[in-house]
């Protein structure tokens, strides 16, 4: 059993979408351990992608990421991080897969609907970059 990250990004939230997308990581075998909708600081997002910064495409992901509320949750299941990367689709969803989150939800790569921790490592320090132990369940 496998602990991921999630968040559900400002477009899906704006076009109604947590509860379709929360289905598809149940219907997945994931379990929604936490949850919250948060309003991501200039500087929350910035450290969450830290790893991006110096690329053409961090500033417009920051001011993006912090433009509306977004979803962020801690998922649980067999290969969580995995699975959950999975039924997101590729990073652009014009490369995504029929019938992936990104595919169904998302038309631009800037503007994807979805995050995913891509690593167990990258989803341990994601889940605490967002949450206390005991918002954990
Ligand atoms: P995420 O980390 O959001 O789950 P990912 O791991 O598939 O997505 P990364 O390479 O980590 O993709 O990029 C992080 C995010 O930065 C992407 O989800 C996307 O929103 C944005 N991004 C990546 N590449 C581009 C690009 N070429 N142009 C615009 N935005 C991009
Ligand atoms: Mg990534």
């Amino acid at each position: 059993i496998q602990r991921t990250f999630s968040i559900i990004k400002p477009d899906a939230v704006a076009k109604n979408l947590i509860g379709a997308i929360y289905s598809r990581f149940e219907s997945a075998g994931l379990t929604i351990l936490a949850s919250k909708m948060i309003h991501m600081s200039q500087e929350q997002a910035e450290g969450f992608y830290a790893e991006h910064k110096g690329k053409p495409f961090f500033d417009g992901l920051v001011a993006f990421m912090t433009s509306g509320p977004v979803m962020v949750q801690v998922l649980e299941g067999e290969n969580a991080v995995l699975a959950n990367r999975e039924i997101m689709g590729s990073t652009n969803p014009a490369d995504a897969a029929r019938g992936t989150i990104r595919a169904d939800y998302a038309t631009e790569v800037s503007e994807n609907a979805v995050h995913g921790s891509d690593a167990t490592e990258s989803a341990a320090r994601e889940i605490a970059y967002f949450f206390t132990d005991d918002e954990v369940c």
